[in-house]
């Protein structure tokens, strides 16, 4: 079964009279269940692409279906709710809102999704025990740690049981150690058949993922099965 079909993208970005085409015709495949990884060196469209992919951002031209739905020429208000219910981010920044307690940062999908108090706590909570962090949910993205913001990154990108995880570098400010955790978390939701689709310029951590697809200069370069798979045990 195919989670997303995208197929010849084009992706031209203008900064008053400068045209970059930062996508040039690129077409992909994932099916479900998939932990795929994007690689490729600095400015060759890697999230560019992701961000078309997360809904985030437009398409020139090219054609995208998500979980069987043509998504291609839907409105910024259909793309939002599409977003909100088929998709999960993790960023390499985090993004947590640094006014709200772990536990609120986590709410907050459900929050737009309109899902009363007492169901998004419970769900919340779940998240953040997955994650394994249920015992800081009164704290402040402040007060942790950078692996641990992650991890709140991760249980909030969960929280609404998507059908796609996209992480844009989610290890690029973590050191090695910090990455493996995450990482282990990334392939114990890929086991429970979470689709996973994360950009990486790190080779080390794009061998913990199934598949490897190389950008270069706006186009997809390779598309290869990883051989020899590092799988990262539970304790
Ligand atoms: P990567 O994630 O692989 O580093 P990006 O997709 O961020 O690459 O960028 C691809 C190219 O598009 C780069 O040359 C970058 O400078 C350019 N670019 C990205 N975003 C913008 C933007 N908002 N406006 C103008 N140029 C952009
Ligand atoms: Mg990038």
């Amino acid at each position: 079964m195919s989670m997303l079909e995208v197929k010849d993208v084009y992706k031209t970005y203008v900064t008053g009279n400068i045209k970059y085409q930062a996508l040039s015709g690129v077409s992909l495949s994932v099916e479900k269940g998939e932990f795929t990884s994007i690689m490729g060196k600095s400015g060759s469209g890697k999230s560019t692409f992701m961000n078309i992919l997360g809904c985030l951002d437009k398409m020139d031209s090219g054609n995208y279906i998500l979980n069987g739905q043509n998504v291609t020429n839907l409105s910024d208000n259909e793309l939002a709710y599409i977003r909100n219910k088929e998709i999960g981010f993790v960023f390499q920044s985090f993004n947590l809102l640094p006014r709200m307690s772990i536990l609120e940062n986590v709410e907050l999908p459900m929050i737009y999704g309109g899902i009363n108090s007492k169901i998004r706590r419970k769900k919340a909570m779940d998240a953040l025990e997955k994650v394994g962090l249920a015992n800081w949910i009164k704290h402040k993205p402040n007060e942790i740690s950078g692996g641990q913001k992650q991890r709140v990154a991760i249980a909030r990108a969960i929280v609404n049981n998507p059908n796609v995880i996209m992480a844009d570098e989610p290890t690029g400010n973590l050191d090695s150690v910090v990455t493996a955790e995450i990482l282990k978390i990334f392939q114990q939701l890929n086991e429970e058949g979470s689709t996973i689709i994360m950009v990486t310029h790190e080779p080390e951590v794009a061998q913990y993922t199934k598949k490897i697809v190389r950008f270069s200069d706006g186009k997809i370069v390779s598309d290869s099965m990883v051989l020899n798979r590092k799988i990262i045990h539970k304790d």
